[in-house]
């Protein structure tokens, strides 16, 4: 293990769940994850997958409420991010409504269901800015391309180079990345396949083991003492 990684280890204890870097094969670096612990620090914003990050990935499509599980610790880790200060947005790929699966309605009342859920556990999600498109009809807005991110720059005034996408998929990254975000990877979802495909040019990514690592990773182990829960 390089002596940075070593020393960092000692100073700030990682959390069990936090994979330091999985692949194969044995000579890739570990991730910087000096570097983005010393990002942390000038984080102001999340942008947070929804399929496999907070609830569970379904092949065919989160279509209703009955259908929507939360991945454990994510609800969890969302109100330490608030807590702390962070604004967080949910980016996220909803072809289902192109495809004719869902409504716009539809999609809109999951989200406010899951936003309210969140919201009541002390977490704050700001927006959650979706794309309605298929793969086939080449909008600007379909992670792994970059313009939901842009949006939210300019709706929200989000400053994209203090920004973090965290993702299951190397979509998201991509995407992330594109729009100027740093980008880090969890396993949940479609996260564990997708890591194997991980090559070199994602080498500063950190890997975590799920949302509420990711956050640990972020935060340091003692987070989230206090909820702040927004009034409006
Ligand atoms: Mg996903
Ligand atoms: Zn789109």
């Amino acid at each position: 293990m390089p002596m940075a990684y070593r020393r960092l280890m000692k100073v700030h204890q990682l959390p069990s769940g936090a994979v330091a870097w999985p692949l194969s094969p044995p000579q890739q670096s570990p991730p910087n994850a000096l570097s983005i612990l010393a990002f942390a620090q000038s984080l102001k914003t999340i942008f947070l997958d929804r399929d496999g990050v907070i609830n569970e990935n379904r092949v065919d499509h989160v279509k209703s409420w009955e259908e929507f599980r939360f991945i454990p610790g994510a609800v969890k880790a969302i109100s330490h991010l608030t807590a702390a200060g962070v604004r967080l947005f949910v980016i996220t790929n909803q072809a289902a409504i192109n495809r004719g699966i869902m409504t716009t309605g539809q999609v809109d009342e999951l989200n406010s269901r899951m936003v309210e859920v969140i919201r009541q556990h002390g977490g704050w999600i700001e927006s959650v800015i979706y794309c309605p498109h298929r793969p086939e009809d080449g909008c600007g807005c379909r992670k792994p391309a970059p313009g939901l991110f842009f949006r939210a720059a300019e709706q929200f005034h989000v400053n994209l180079s203090e920004a973090l996408v965290i993702g299951d998929a190397l979509a998201d990254i991509d995407a992330g990345r594109a729009a100027g975000c740093a980008g880090m990877f969890v396993l949940t979802g479609r996260g564990r396949e997708q890591v194997k495909a991980l090559g070199p040019e994602y080498r500063g990514v950190p890997v975590a083991a799920d949302l509420l690592a990711a956050t640990q990773l972020l935060l340091g182990q003692n987070v989230g003492p206090r909820h702040r829960i927004p009034t409006s």
